[in-house]
């Protein structure tokens, strides 16, 4: 009897250590897949590492039935009321700006337009002048009076110059026209709601710099502090 047990003991430890081992090297596997395809996302968005995301988020939602952070789309009426200015969707048609692909959301990512004359229409106009072939796009922009959606918040537009911050990062453009005071009123109120709607902490609200070094948003970080106070003072009137 002693024996048997022994064995069994034997056989128990041995199969653990096969699947400590085996967990061990689909770690690693996926470990180096996943650097590797950060790394072919650095000169593309459509990488392996897009995909397989794209892959993940189909399966859960799919197979496990789990819901997707961010799915739903802003609601208009409920983000004006909270704001206080007109929340225009303007959605750009599928393109190199827009590839539609679905996302989740981890991160806000904050951004000035550099362009002292432009309004958030000038903005999204733009992105439709067939003279800018450029890929580089936005979620939102925000001026004065005004908030325009150019792409949808829960699909991936480029904006950050870095893979990570265009995968999960909603780009919201701060636009330099007018009064930049009531601008940045404006936009502390729109990212306190999108945190409020898609479960961002304010640690996740990200400077276009903290991504690629890019010094933007370039008039906006000279009081970034103060600025994320403000977006916290308007989360709690949520
Ligand atoms: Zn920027």
């Amino acid at each position: 009897m002693k024996k048997y047990k022994k064995v069994l003991k034997s056989i128990v430890r041995k199969v653990l250590k096969t699947i400590m081992r085996a967990a061990l090297v689909a770690g690693i596997i996926g470990m180096a897949l996943t650097g590797a395809g950060e790394w072919l996302g650095v000169f593309h968005d459509r990488s392996i590492a897009a995909m397989s995301e794209q892959f993940t988020m189909q399966f859960e939602e799919q197979m496990l039935k789990l819901p997707i952070v961010g799915k739903n789309p802003v609601e208009e009426q409920s983000v004006e009321e909270f704001v206080g200015v007109p929340y225009v969707k303007d959605p750009l048609p599928i393109s190199n700006k827009r590839p539609g692909k679905k996302r989740k959301i981890k991160y806000i990512v904050v951004h000035n337009t550099a362009n002292e004359m432009s309004t958030a229409r000038n903005e999204r106009d733009y992105l439709s002048n067939t003279a800018n072939t450029a890929s580089t796009s936005w979620n939102i922009v925000v001026d004065n009076d005004e908030i325009i959606e150019a792409v949808p918040v829960n699909e991936v537009a480029f904006h950050a110059g870095d893979w990570e911050g265009n995968q999960y990062g909603i780009g919201i453009e701060l636009c330099e026209s007018d009064n930049m005071t009531t601008t940045e009123k404006n936009a502390a109120r729109l990212i306190a709601y999108l945190m409020k709607a898609y479960d961002i902490p304010i640690e996740n609200v990200k400077t276009h710099k903290d991504f690629s070094g890019k010094e933007c948003p370039r008039k906006t970080l000279m009081h970034w502090d103060t600025f994320k106070e403000r977006i916290e003072k308007e989360y709690k009137r949520l």
